[in-house]
């Protein structure tokens, strides 16, 4: 039997229902932390992840959010605090991809949808996270890590540029609120995932748009995962407003 580990603090995962936000929630909870996440739509889905958190040994609480929603955000953090106590690490996680497209043909209502949840929520959910973290408004300090995708450095053209564009100004957002609350015991961290076998690609889209990376195959959630309770740890203790690709490569 697999020794439990030492608890951690609790840890929220926006998205966590399913994909790369359902792995954290695990790769979270085997590495010490109570893990609460938020789900859109799916309490089915969410219901099973706290249920994997559980069989590690770990406490896990499922809430319905909408990160595109302030009002939602303030309710997610108070109700998981309320729950599994205060909150040490967030990931930034909840995102959405647009259908393919090109710029020239984009609705301004298209724009609007990726940018409210991708690029707002992002910002939102980070605030709410020093809010409450703050050293210098009671905190006990902790980790935010923002899920961007390497679409924000490569463009995504023919694709999604507004998701990548979104995307970009989570980057942006990283190193500036990095630089913002390192003094308050906040660490601030994105990764940059490549192409990811989850279910927010449409139908052929990873075959199409997936190329060869120079690793040879698209990424593993577990393996995405696996970065983010890394980076979630003290073992990334002198880390802060970096960017890390996890893309094959890419
Ligand atoms: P997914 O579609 O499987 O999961 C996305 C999650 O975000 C779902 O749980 C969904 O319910 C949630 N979500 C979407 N809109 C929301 C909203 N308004 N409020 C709350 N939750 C919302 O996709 P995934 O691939 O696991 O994506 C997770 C993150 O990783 C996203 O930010 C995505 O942009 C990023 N990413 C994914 C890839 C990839 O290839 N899969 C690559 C780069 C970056």
């Amino acid at each position: 039997m697999t020794e439990t580990a030492a608890r951690r603090g609790t840890a929220l995962v926006t998205g966590g229902s399913r994909g790369i936000g359902a792995a954290a929630a695990g790769a979270l909870a085997a590495d010490g932390w109570d893990v609460g996440i938020s789900y859109r739509t799916r309490q089915d889905e969410a219901a099973k992840v706290v249920a994997a958190c559980e069989k590690l040994g770990r406490r896990a609480y499922a809430v319905q959010a909408d990160v595109a929603e302030a009002d939602q955000i303030e309710q997610l953090f108070d109700a998981v605090t309320g729950e599994l106590g205060a909150i040490g690490a967030v990931v930034n996680n909840a995102g959405i991809v647009s259908p393919s497209g090109r710029v020239a043909d984009y609705a301004v209502e298209r724009l609007e949808r990726v940018f409210r949840i991708n690029t707002i929520g992002a910002f939102l959910v980070a605030g709410a996270a020093v809010r409450r973290m703050s050293t210098a408004s009671g905190g006990a300090g902790g980790v935010i890590i923002n899920v961007s995708s390497r679409g924000a450095v490569l463009g995504s053209a023919g694709e999604y540029v507004d998701y990548a564009a979104s995307k970009a100004a989570v980057d942006t957002m990283t190193i500036g609120l990095a630089n913002e609350v390192a003094k308050e015991g906040i660490r601030v961290l994105g990764i940059r995932p490549g192409l990811i076998e989850t279910d927010i690609h449409e139908e052929g889209r990873l075959d199409r748009i997936g190329g060869t990376p120079p690793l040879g195959r698209p990424g593993k959630v577990e393996e995405v995962a696996e970065l983010i309770a890394f980076l979630a740890s003290e073992r990334a203790s002198y880390m802060t407003g970096s960017m890390v690709d996890v893309a094959g490569g890419r």
